[in-house]
């Protein structure tokens, strides 16, 4: 990388100070290499697209031909990059199954590098998409909004953008021809996206839309229109939506029948809440996007701190396995979420056509602690023979999706007629 060359100079001293790789190590039950150079070096650690553990060695000679080793579907490559750069990569086979590197000294001159695919910190902002809509590129962003900042790097030819506290859906999709974009998470729970482009473009900067983050060239310029037609009732774009799915980490919520988890459910439905919001113009924000333990409160300080429109929990209910007939979908409110509640339920009993359990009163903490208008879905019960069946399939969980997705639009394009 350009970037990282800058760092080299500085510390390539003389031909004399050369180090030698010479052993490395690659241990599959602790997903890490370890190697060992003649002399002190310094490894500079990167991971490439979640699936990629980048280690180059400043100042390291490499004495053999380019290396390729497989390990099952993991492979480790050694190569000579530079004259004076020695690389070696970790590929791994799942998208994203690196997002944590650790780098740990062993003695002065050995050294191990171990990788996890969960991520250290929740990224509270998740890049789902990258398009190129002329003049601009497109980056759709769901959480929180963040600040992005635009480096250009020394020779002119890439663009790096910096998203703070983002990690990358893992169904992001990159549609930027005829621009070419990399895009690579940091450890520090930061995506980089790289952009090529040619040296004498002007720089680039990033402008916030409605519908995301725009990367622009600097010359004057409208903003690109969004790819869909604009939705019928435009003033959605100002709404906010907290999706809050339920559980999460170590606590899985209610068990039910084959193992079924309402945190694994809940978080699922939930995602596909948001992108069915989105695709509408509101802006979504989940309030945990993976799985990771969360308390109730953070869920209601996220809720206040983005200045949420509405708040909508989603939970799945259950009883003893004993009791296979209970089946249904029941929504909660506590002061001022009534309306809300009976729109989802209404259109979720439309779109699932499960059995009407009712719109019900309840004193749970997120209801009462959120000064927005809120509400909490059961959406079926996990014990429940036909609700376990349906809920453990995608096309069922996508019928809930779009029931909670219409009830919340309704319910918004009612407040904005009233307002
Ligand atoms: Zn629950």
């Amino acid at each position: 990388m350009a970037v990282a060359g800058i760092v080299w100079t500085a510390l390539t001293g003389s031909a004399a100070a050369r180090a030698t790789l010479q052993s490395w190590r690659y241990d599959p039950q602790r997903q890490s290499l370890a190697f060992r150079t003649d002399q002190p070096t310094q490894p500079q650690v990167q991971v490439v697209g979640g699936q990629r553990v980048v280690i180059d060695l400043p100042d390291t000679h490499w004495p053999h031909p380019q290396t390729q080793q497989d390990f099952g579907s993991t492979q480790v490559r050694i190569a000579q990059y530079r004259p004076d750069v020695t690389r070696l990569v970790v590929a791994v086979p799942e998208p994203l199954g690196v997002a944590q590197v650790r780098l740990q000294p062993q003695g002065s001159q050995g050294w191990t590098v171990a990788w996890h695919p969960q991520a250290p910190v929740q990224a509270s902002t998740i890049l789902q998409s990258a398009q190129w809509q002329s003049p601009g590129i497109l980056l759709r962003l769901s959480g929180p909004a963040v600040v992005g900042r635009v480096i250009r790097s020394k020779d002119r030819q890439w663009l790096y953008v910096d998203l703070p506290n983002t990690a990358v859906s893992s169904h992001f999709q990159n549609q930027t021809r005829p621009y070419n974009l990399r895009v690579e998470s940091a450890l520090n729970g930061r995506v980089r996206l790289s952009l090529e482009v040619k040296t004498a473009e002007p720089d680039w900067q990033l402008r916030t839309t409605p519908q995301g983050l725009v990367l622009l060239p600097a010359a004057p310029a409208p903003a690109p229109r969004p790819q869909r037609p604009a939705p019928a009732s435009a003033p959605r774009s100002r709404w906010t939506v907290v999706i809050d799915p339920g559980h999460g980490g170590t606590d899985p919520g209610a068990i039910g029948r084959g193992g079924l988890q309402e945190k694994e459910i809940v978080m699922d439905i939930s995602r596909r809440v948001a992108r069915l919001l989105e695709a509408e113009g509101i802006r979504a924000v989940l309030s945990r996007t993976q799985d990771v333990d969360l308390d109730l409160e953070p869920r209601v300080a996220l809720a206040e701190r983005v200045n949420a429109t509405l708040f909508v929990s989603i939970h799945a209910n259950a009883l003893h396995l004993n009791r296979p007939d209970v089946n249904g979908i029941e929504t909660y409110y506590y002061h001022n979420g009534q309306w809300l509640a009976r729109s989802i339920h209404k259109n979720l009993l439309a779109t699932t056509n499960a059995p009407d359990r009712g719109v019900r009163q309840a004193r749970f903490y997120v209801l009462r602690r959120t000064s927005m208008r809120s509400t909490l879905v059961e959406i079926g019960y996990v014990t429940g023979a036909q609700d376990a069946a349906r809920l453990a399939t995608g096309s069922y969980r996508q019928q809930v999706a779009q029931g909670i997705a219409q009830g919340i639009l309704r319910y918004l394009d009612n407040l904005a007629k009233s307002k």
